[in-house]
């Protein structure tokens, strides 16, 4: 198998896991706030231990492994040493539901190991994570993902985009969680493949998206939260291009499968205030799913996602995403409107 196939099979294997627990720990939503006493523990709880099984599952199978993620466990450290044991143990209870045998100290270690620095380690490449995206979504019930890729040189290679809520079925509301979920799989230059959630060992399906049928309306897809996406530019860049129909809202990079699968036809992303960076585990597994089903993904200049920055997209502001003949004409819009900040 060749080193990129490896590393696509141990992240299908990673992600799967870390989606059974997410799934896991919101369906008991309620008992883990009580547990807890706060109300925004069960994303905490669940971010955690998605972390810690990603960084162990990649270990287990590839030996060592440089991984940026986003959270450490200093913070679980200090509860723990001020007496305060209560989402540490939840997190450890959580985990245990996919790696019985773990141990505090072993989920601790596990999730520091997501505490590696892009740019003094990264050389020969490094994994992002991002344990739990859309955490909003994540805590109503809604779409949220476990997002891993290997990047090299400043692209992601290979990316696995978990979305414990989201069905094949594209009549599914998005607001309706599936009990099987699904797994997007890409390989740079190899294409998209589709997988249930809980089936890594499952045949994937290859995807490609079909051309939209002439004359059909374009179907725009952005956050759900207007301090993450400029709504109004969003809608007026679609009023250039002449579409007039509604956005579909979602949490999460389950956005750029949307797109992919050939679901929605555009993923806009446009900046709300000047200073805001991306995080690389925001768009790196995402936007492979997307470039693999034949879309062009950018940002609001037309200038790639550049990955090798450290944590952030330093060199990018927003994201455009759609199939090459749609995102032509959004990047047109954009400047139209003036839309297209450079980056600083
Ligand atoms: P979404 O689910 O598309 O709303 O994106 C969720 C991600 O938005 C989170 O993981 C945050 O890292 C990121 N985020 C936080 N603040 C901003 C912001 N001002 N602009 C864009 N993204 C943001
Ligand atoms: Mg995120």
């Amino acid at each position: 198998m060749s080193d990129q196939a490896n590393r696509l099979k141990a992240a299908t294997h990673a992600v799967s896991r870390a989606c059974t627990v997410c799934r896991e720990v919101q369906r008991d939503l309620e008992r883990v706030k009580q547990i807890t006493k706060d109300d925004r523990s069960p994303v905490t709880v669940a971010d955690f231990a998605s972390q810690a099984v990603v960084a162990h599952v990649l270990r287990e199978r590839l030996g060592s492994v440089v991984l940026v993620a986003e959270e450490a466990a200093d913070e679980l450290r200090k509860q723990i040493s001020e007496g305060q044991a209560a989402v540490a143990d939840a997190v450890v209870n959580a985990v245990r539901i996919v790696w019985p045998e773990a141990t505090l100290d072993q989920v601790l270690d596990a999730i520091d190991i997501g505490g590696a620095d892009p740019l003094t380690q990264g050389a020969h490449g490094y994994w992002t994570l991002d344990p739990i995206d859309g955490t909003k979504g994540f805590l109503r019930g809604g779409q949220y993902a476990v997002a891993l890729a290997w990047v090299e040189n400043g692209s992601p290679q290979v990316g696995v985009l978990g979305c414990p809520n989201l069905s094949k079925d594209f009549n599914r509301p998005l607001d309706d969680p599936d009990p099987q979920g699904t797994m997007y799989l890409a390989l740079a230059a190899d294409g998209l493949a589709e997988l249930s959630a809980d089936d890594p060992d499952g045949d994937p399906l290859s995807i490609r998206r079909l051309p939209r049928a002439e004359g059909e309306p374009l179907r725009m897809c952005e956050s759900v939260e207007s301090g993450h996406t400029s709504h109004d530019n969003s809608a007026r860049i679609m009023e250039i291009l002449g579409e007039q129909s509604a956005p579909v809202r979602l949490d999460s990079q389950a956005k750029y499968a949307v797109v992919g699968r050939g679901q929605a036809d555009v993923y806009l992303r446009m900046p709300t205030r000047p200073g805001y960076v991306e995080r690389i585990w925001d768009h790196a597994a995402g936007s492979l799913v997307a470039v693999e089903s034949g879309c062009f993904v950018t940002d609001v200049n037309g200038n790639e996602l550049d990955f090798s920055h450290g944590r952030g997209l330093e060199k990018n502001k927003g994201v455009v995403v759609a199939p090459a003949e749609i995102h032509g004409r959004l990047i047109g819009a954009i400047q139209e409107l003036g839309l297209n900040v450079p980056a600083q």
